[in-house]
């Protein structure tokens, strides 16, 4: 059977199932293994267990990772926000943003390493895609930022996610899913579907897979233009699914899941920015049970793009309302302490070159 955890040589025992990993330390008694997970999933190292046997923990971490992600670097920004970078078993790195909220606490996590989908104004991008995290990667992230705020599975304190660092969630569809399932996991760090995010900068096909798969998260669509030559220009995944397969694909995923449907929209200075833009959004979204969220660009300095000033955003904004499209301006992720996902690590790697 394939491993699906595996990396560098070990595997994540977090990445397996609460059963998986039962029947893995069988022969044991059952409180064993179920202190064992629940340890896991306070983020405890193998080291820590002591309750459990030591030449158990000495065995089992010969061939697993209790965690594959450690914090590698730390930086608080303004109102809490904290932005992380990770290290992984084979030294590869990655990032995420903890930003706490009066409803709860978001933690912006990465699917993959480096992205290979290209689109023009984004970090993660540049050098395209690295490799796919494990599902033991992905929730090896919550695990470590939800023990670094003081979380515990009992009192969380990461409560809410959104699968929107590095990475292009569809474009490691099976290990999404898989994390998905562990994430959710009664006894475990069990953060409800209905708090979890994932953005898609628009894999029509897997957005369908996605909506029949019974699972009921909050699908965002990065859609950052409503013109199909503008959106190729800035997105090449629009040459092969052009906006109207897009929005087919987002109305089907309201209709199976009964969600309304989250359009991202950064908007770049003299690119996306017109009125006819704004008309054209109305156009698109006319009837249909959706939202789009603004974001300034966080200027990229490889890019040749521009951030519009907050004042044009409020206008867009005026413009969209006035033309009955529910919208809002979200303030972009942790961009006091270094713009957008995928700048961060970009930054650490040329400092250490
Ligand atoms: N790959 C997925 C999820 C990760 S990107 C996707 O594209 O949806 C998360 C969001 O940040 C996307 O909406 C993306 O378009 C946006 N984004 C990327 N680079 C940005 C930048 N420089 N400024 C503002 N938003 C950016
Ligand atoms: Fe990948 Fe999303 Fe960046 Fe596009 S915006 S390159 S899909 S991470």
């Amino acid at each position: 059977m394939t491993d699906f955890n595996a990396v560098a040589g070990k595997t994540s025992l977090l990445g397996l199932s609460k059963d998986e990993i039962f029947s893995l330390i069988d022969g044991e008694k059952k409180f064993v293994a179920s202190n064992i997970y629940s340890f896991l999933m306070e983020g405890k190292d193998f080291s820590e267990m002591t309750s459990v046997r030591k030449d158990l923990r000495e065995k089992l971490s010969e061939t697993y990772y209790s965690n594959p992600v450690k914090i590698l670097e730390k930086f608080t920004g303004k109102s809490g926000t904290v932005k992380y970078l990770f290290r992984l078993p084979d030294d590869n790195l990655i990032e995420g943003v903890y930003m706490p909220h009066n409803y709860g606490n978001t933690l912006c996590l990465s699917t993959q390493i480096g992205c290979r989908m290209g689109c023009k104004f984004c970090a993660s991008g540049l050098d395209g895609l690295v490799r796919n995290l494990t599902p033991g990667e992905m929730l090896g992230q919550v695990i470590a930022v939800n023990r670094d705020n003081g979380g515990s599975v009992k009192d969380r304190a990461v409560t809410n996610l959104v699968l929107m660092g590095s990475g292009e969630p569809f474009d490691n569809y099976d290990n999404v899913l898989r994390f998905l399932d562990r994430v959710s996991e009664e006894g475990g760090i069990n953060i409800s579907e209905r708090n979890i995010s994932v953005s898609t900068s628009g894999l029509v096909n897997k957005i369908k897979d996605f909506a029949d798969s019974g699972h009921k998260v909050i699908l965002s669509i990065s859609f950052h233009a409503p013109f199909n030559e503008l959106r190729s220009s800035l997105m090449p995944v629009n040459n092969a699914y052009p906006i109207e397969k897009l929005m087919e694909a987002a109305r089907y995923y309201y209709s199976a899941t009964g969600r309304r449907v989250i359009f991202e929209y950064t908007l770049i200075k003299n690119e996306n920015d017109s009125d006819a833009c704004a008309e054209e959004i109305a156009k698109l979204t006319k009837g249909f049970p959706s939202h789009v969220n603004l974001i300034r660009l966080n200027e990229v300095k490889e890019h040749n793009h521009k951030a519009p000033t907050e004042n044009a955003t409020e206008e867009f904004l005026a413009k969209l309302t006035k033309l009955g499209v529910s919208a809002t301006i979200r303030k972009s992720l942790g961009n006091d302490i270094e713009g957008a996902c995928g700048q961060l690590r970009r930054r650490y790697l040329s400092d250490k070159r």
